[in-house]
């Protein structure tokens, strides 16, 4: 079969599962040429013989802690095999890689079977042609050396894993206890926040100041591992980032938006955690809008035209950033996060002057909601605000960010609102109405080619459907093209289940959401794939929203 100089396509009868002795190996797809996206391959070791002590994956928690160490130790051990036998650089052999969260991947997966490990292997080829020898040895020495060296809990550092397990755990307990204590977010003392680069998410190695919580906002949490943690604790409500520019504003910020994931040990984020439906809010002007009642925050546009709902295929930064919030809380965000470097001037505040300048203006900026936002839908906002002081009036918590650390101004800011009051008359508390917002099948057409069902991601950017691209590159909780991939798979799924004209979008992701708790992410994809990563609700609401050809009864 392995003949050399045979045509490549006779890889194909390679497809099958084979016995390798210590585990067994599962060729489940071969490229059709050498050029193709690589072959998909799985091995599957028994538990007996994998030899993992039933703790090390009991609970959910523990099991993807001990999957993202497995992966590592595939990856590193792949790479080194490669480094030795590949003749151009690159590597045949390789797994979907883990990044600085603990997310369920479908690449590895524990359980009381045992270990089944995903990748992929590009057999080698002469011109077009099969090149026999070589991959003999991929398969029969490379890959068996990899699982031998990776898979087995004799070959790996029980310390190493009871880490990785530790620290799972531990924020799992801590997300536990933000709602024990009326907390939307926590940041322990010491965390480090900033990140190596804008494109590297490892921790700032050198110069980095650990966080350390000003003592008016000091609380303490209880964990089974690292015990009594103290750190800053945020409380429900209108809470305001300020401070001077590069003070680390947006850097806090931005650590809490990953809050709404657990993170690896060592990751200087691994004890930071904000609610879980906490969403990042900015505008987006050029994105589609379908159907969404933004008339709190906007009525009246030119030429009579409605906003509730509100539909566009391109949206303004103040409509877009609007329709971002208020297609959040439909979904059931309890959080809102926003930055003032990445939001709509118009639609975060309007001073007085041009109060009385511009009698006609369709804006009731956030500054005017934000505080029935959280009186009457009970949604916390947690805002970035360097410039504008209109929002220390509405504010319940001011936290200062000064050289890198936080300092408490709550008491500060209300006697600088006093002395100064503020001259804008507000706008009367208005309620986000209630839709039922229905996604019509006809709106999604998958179909691509000769392709029924197509539906792939482009790195963390963009998600293809059908000849459709949906732009996620301003969906900031994305974190691993592996979600990206997820919410591909899960939007054909959205198609084929449940899209039927009387769910609600809710209701699709409530299913959705069910499907991949009780029966993994396999769910949606059959083909067993190793690439997917698990996604929030509110990603996956994100893309069905940003289709350009949604169409939405309400
Ligand atoms: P701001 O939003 O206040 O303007 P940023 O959060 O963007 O400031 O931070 C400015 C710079 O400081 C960034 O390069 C960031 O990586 C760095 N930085 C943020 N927090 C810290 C910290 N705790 N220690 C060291 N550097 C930090
Ligand atoms: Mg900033």
């Amino acid at each position: 079969m392995l003949r050399d100089g045979r045509s490549y396509t006779a890889y194909r009868d390679l497809c099958g599962c084979y016995d390798m002795d210590r585990f067994k190996l599962h060729i489940d797809h071969v490229q059709a040429d050498p050029f193709a996206a690589p072959s998909r391959l799985r091995v599957c070791v028994p538990a007996r013989r994998a030899g993992y002590p039933q703790h090390t994956y009991s609970s959910q928690g523990r099991a993807i802690a001990l999957c993202t160490y497995l992966i590592d130790e595939f990856a590193a051990h792949a790479r080194r095999g490669n480094s030795s036998t590949a003749s151009n650089g690159k590597s045949p052999i390789a797994i979907a890689e883990a990044g600085q969260q603990l997310l369920e991947r479908n690449a590895m997966q524990v359980s009381q079977d045992g270990i089944e490990a995903r990748f992929t292997l590009h057999f080698p080829a002469r011109g077009r042609r099969v090149a026999g020898e070589r991959a003999v040895q991929l398969l029969c020495e490379c890959v068996p050396n990899i699982v031998e060296n990776s898979l087995f809990y004799s070959a790996n550092d029980p310390a190493a894993i009871a880490h990785h397990i530790a620290t799972s755990e531990d924020a799992h307990a801590l997300r536990a206890q933000l709602k024990e204590q009326n907390l939307i977010a926590f940041i322990a003392d010491g965390s480090i926040l900033p990140r190596r680069s804008g494109i590297d998410d490892r921790p700032l190695q050198s110069g980095a100041v650990p966080f350390n919580s000003p003592q008016s906002l000091r609380v303490h949490v209880e964990l089974p591992h690292a015990g009594t943690v103290a750190g800053m604790g945020i409380r429900p409500g209108v809470t305001l980032l300020v401070g001077g520019g590069f003070h680390g504003k947006s850097t806090l910020l931005r650590a809490l938006s990953h809050g709404v994931y657990n993170h690896r040990p060592n990751d200087g984020r691994h004890l930071v955690a904000c609610d879980e439906s906490a969403v990042s809010i900015r505008a987006e002007d050029g994105r589609s809008v379908s159907a969404v009642d933004i008339s709190p925050f906007i009525n009246g546009l030119p030429l009579g035209r409605s906003t509730a709902p509100f539909t566009s295929d391109n949206a303004s930064g103040s409509t877009s950033q609007a329709a971002n919030i208020v297609e959040a809380v439909e979904v059931g965000a309890r959080v809102l996060l926003v930055d003032e470097d990445t939001a709509a001037a118009n639609f975060m505040v309007r001073d007085a002057r041009m109060q009385q300048l511009i009698t006609n203006e369709p804006i009731t900026p956030l500054v005017d909601r934000v505080r029935a936002l959280y009186e009457r839908e009970g949604v916390s906002t947690i805002l970035v605000i360097g410039g504008n002081g209109a929002y220390l009036d509405v504010a319940d918590c001011v936290i200062s960010m000064d050289n890198y650390q936080p300092y408490d101004v709550t008491q500060q800011a209300r006697t600088v609102a006093a002395a100064h009051p503020n001259a804008r008359p507000t706008a009367q508390p208005l309620s986000l109405r209630q839709t039922r917002r229905i996604p019509q099948p006809g709106g999604i057409d998958p179909r691509r080619g000769k392709h029924r069902h197509s539906a792939r991601a482009h790195g963390l950017d963009s998600v293809m459907l059908g000849r459709e691209k949906i732009d996620m590159r301003y969906v900031a909780q994305l974190v691993d093209s592996g979600q990206t991939q997820g919410l591909a798979r899960a939007l054909l799924h959205a198609h084929t289940q449940y899209i039927n004209g009387q769910r609600t979008l809710v209701d699709i992701l409530d299913s959705i959401m069910a499907d991949i708790a009780e029966h993994g992410l396999d769910c949606l994809d059959q083909r067993r794939t190793g690439d997917l990563v698990l996604f929030r609700r509110h990603e996956l609401a994100a893309a069905i929203n940003r289709l350009r050809s949604l169409c939405i009864d309400t």
